[in-house]
């Protein structure tokens, strides 16, 4: 396993559309190890291999309970809204913004040995999966924000006074 350098917001090849994955193969496992361990290092929690500058439509999505590794996804249907709209990615680190996710996510995708799954995701990872999801299409999430902040604390800020004036 390797880490490998996180392209950052304004790297052009962000805005590229990945490719489908059709060779199954140990390079493939070996991205993947080292998507995981990027990630880790990064303390991310989802992951797109065209971060790592692999146009390939393949990601990894986590939250505390379960860690997916992901080719080929679609989106089957999607519903509800999430109730927490802030996020972030590891191209854009330090920054973070509010965007409008579904709390349910009807996906499928195939898994490193090309077999195909078909499963909902529900909540945090619903909303992390529609993230990683846009990278493969060149989607970064400010496009989708309706609110950004340049850091955490700008965020928390704004949070406690949108509280105050409710
Ligand atoms: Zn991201």
């Amino acid at each position: 396993m390797a880490y490998r350098k996180i392209l950052l917001e304004d790297d052009p090849v962000l805005r590229k559309h990945s490719k489908e994955v059709v060779i199954f193969d140990d390079n493939l496992k070996t991205l993947f190890a080292d998507l995981d361990e990027t990630m880790k290092k990064a303390d991310g929690s989802g992951i797109s291999a065209v971060q790592v500058g692999i146009l390939k439509r393949a990601f990894i999505v986590a939250d505390r309970k379960e860690k997916v590794y992901c080719v080929n996804p679609t989106i089957l249907s999607q519903s509800g809204t999430y109730n927490d709209k802030i996020e972030g990615c590891l191209s854009l680190p330090g920054k973070c913004g509010l965007v409008k996710r579904p709390n349910e996510v009807e996906a499928k995708y195939q898994d490193l040995d090309g077999n195909w799954h078909q499963r909902k995701f529900v909540g945090w990872i619903a909303k992390a999966f529609c993230h990683e999801y846009d990278h493969l299409d060149g989607i970064l999430y400010p496009d989708r924000a309706e609110k950004m902040f340049d850091s955490y604390e700008d965020y928390y800020k704004y949070r406690s006074k949108h509280k105050e004036n409710k």
